[in-house]
């Protein structure tokens, strides 16, 4: 195989050896029933590392028909119980083999997605990774305890209740976590006993292609996890509309949420999304402040803002509103924006080329808007999707700054009057995904959390998922709850039987 020629150049400061290996077998290709294959078009598309713009490996451009051939191979591999009907003790033993398995490559899982994604490699060590493993280990629990009900039935009956996998499952992710979101996915689809075809995101292939094989080594057996990488539209759209499959779950863009869920209407699939956000962050004046705006900070800027529970509207209450702007500057500029490799780096470049015309373009919105740019407001000269940090004070909700997702290092400031306006503005967005509350005040905290529209609220501190609780969002972030016993419910359904006696 060929190394893309700009090979050297896209790694240059990366260490692992196995990281340049698995970069120099290039193009990377599909994984269909256990077998590593070219789309049947031939094509193969660029990744990119975002920090210098140079291409990382060439990727199959799965579409259609690699969709139909992974379909078939899962909907084979879920009819023969390949793994629905291994015992459920097996089955954990897998996920834990797979869990182990990221934490031994965890150098070289971390340099791909910070290659990838742009995102610091620190960071990726400390959360990305370690978090991916953490999920398959919980999901590892949990087929040995899927219990069914015995109900009170009538004497002449015996009623009980088995939960049983959906069948096929098309997962498909976004480029932010990459190995995060494909954890989040698969470790919950197969500890139910499901069959699984995932297409990672075109801008962020890599990782999943190396856990396609880390699954393989771990000796799940083939056809069970299949990964079609490509695009939105072509392999992503065809995984929606397939009507052999059962269950898609999407985590992206609430404008491609809608696709997806009238992509699924034709056979009715089963379908959860878990979409946008443009969340409030309150902050009473009776918080500690010094906590607070180190936290909003982190809560905006971490993964260059391109969080789905970014923190970004920072409504401060009047009084301190100043002060805490003056403060989030200073913080702010202490994000170290550079080169991703760098240990002292805690802000990447945005993902592409694409997100950074759309944040650079969102800037010249907000200072159209009439907002004030306390800090940043700008990109970076030079190579890569570089932004600086930036604050929009005296901010309105009404603003588009203030409305849309910008997916980008760019929080705004707003200032509000009371408790009520505080729900009032912080309820008034059509997404509700997260939103936190800072006070010192117990009783204000557990109200306004109370009065929050979001699938997760945090008092005093800001982001942080853990695989124990659920996740998802309210009104347009969304439906359906990932995570913690609520997966179950989206990987499973249940049969009720009868039984006279
Ligand atoms: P973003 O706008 O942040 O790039 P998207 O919602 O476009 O996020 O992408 C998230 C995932 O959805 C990616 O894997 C992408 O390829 C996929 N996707 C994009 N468009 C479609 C579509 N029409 N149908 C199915 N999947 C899609």
């Amino acid at each position: 195989m060929a190394a893309v020629p700009s090979l050297e150049r896209a790694v240059a400061g990366i260490k692992t050896r196995a990281t340049i290996n698995f970069l120099r077998d290039s193009p990377k290709k599909l994984l269909i029933n256990g077998q590593w294959v070219a789309a049947k078009s031939g094509k193969t598309f660029e990744s990119i590392n975002p920090a210098n713009e140079e291409i990382l490996a060439l990727i199959a451009e799965g579409d259609k028909a690699d969709v139909d051939a992974a379909v078939t191979s899962a909907r084979r591999a879920f009819d023969e119980s390949k793994w629905s009907s291994i015992t459920p003790h097996q089955r954990s033993r897998y996920l834990y083999k797979i869990a182990d398995l990221i934490e031994q490559n965890a150098d070289q899982l971390a340099e791909l997605e910070s290659l990838d994604n742009g995102k610091p490699l620190a960071i990726a060590k400390l959360a990305d990774i370690p978090g991916a493993a953490r999920t398959f280990r919980y999901y590892a629990g949990w087929p040995t305890k899927i219990y069914g009900e015995t109900n009170p039935s009538d004497p002449s009956t015996f009623n009980y209740t088995i939960r049983e996998p959906v069948g096929v499952c098309g997962q498909i992710i976004p480029w932010n976590f990459p190995l995060s979101m494909a954890s989040w996915k698969v470790a919950p689809a197969l500890a139910c006993g499901n069959t699984i075809v995932l297409k990672p995101a075109e801008q962020t292939p890599l990782s999943a292609i190396r856990l396609g094989e880390l699954i393989q080594e771990a000796g799940v057996p083939d056809g069970v996890v299949n990964i079609i990488t490509g695009f939105g539209p072509g392999a992503g759209s065809s995984i929606a509309e397939h009507p052999d499959v059962d269950k898609v779950a999407f985590t992206g863009s609430t404008e491609v949420g809608k696709l997806i869920l009238q992509a699924s209407a034709g056979n009715l699939k089963r379908v959860s999304l878990e979409l946008g956000g443009k969340s409030p962050n309150i902050i009473f004046r009776d918080s500690d402040l010094e906590a607070a705006v180190q936290s909003a900070t982190r809560g905006v800027f971490f993964n260059s803002g391109q969080v789905c529970t970014a923190g970004t509207r920072i409504f401060i209450e009047q009084p301190v509103y100043d002060e805490f702007v003056e403060r989030l500057i200073e913080q702010s500029e202490k994000m170290t924006v550079g080169d991703p490799l760098d240990e002292k780096t805690r802000l990447g470049p945005v993902v592409s080329r694409e997100q950074f015309d759309r944040v650079k373009s969102y800037l010249e919105i907000g200072k159209g808007e009439g907002a004030k740019v306390a800090t940043g407001g700008e990109a970076v000269p030079g190579a890569g999707y570089f932004v600086r940090p930036t604050i929009f004070a005296g901010v309105h909700n009404q603003m588009r700054i203030a409305r849309e997702e910008i997916f980008g290092p760019v929080g705004a400031a707003i200032a509000f009057k009371d408790e009520d306006d505080a729900i009032l503005q912080g309820n008034d967005t059509t997404y509700g995904l997260a939103a936190a509350v800072w006070t010192r005040d117990v009783s204000r905290a557990l109200k306004v959390a109370r009065a929050l529209k979001a699938g997760t609220v945090w008092i005093n501190t800001y982001g942080g998922a853990d695989p124990i609780s659920p996740f998802g969002g309210y009104k347009q972030s969304g439906f359906g709850r990932e995570l913690g016993v609520h997966s179950l419910d989206l990987y499973t359904q249940i049969k009720s039987v009868y039984v006279k006696l």
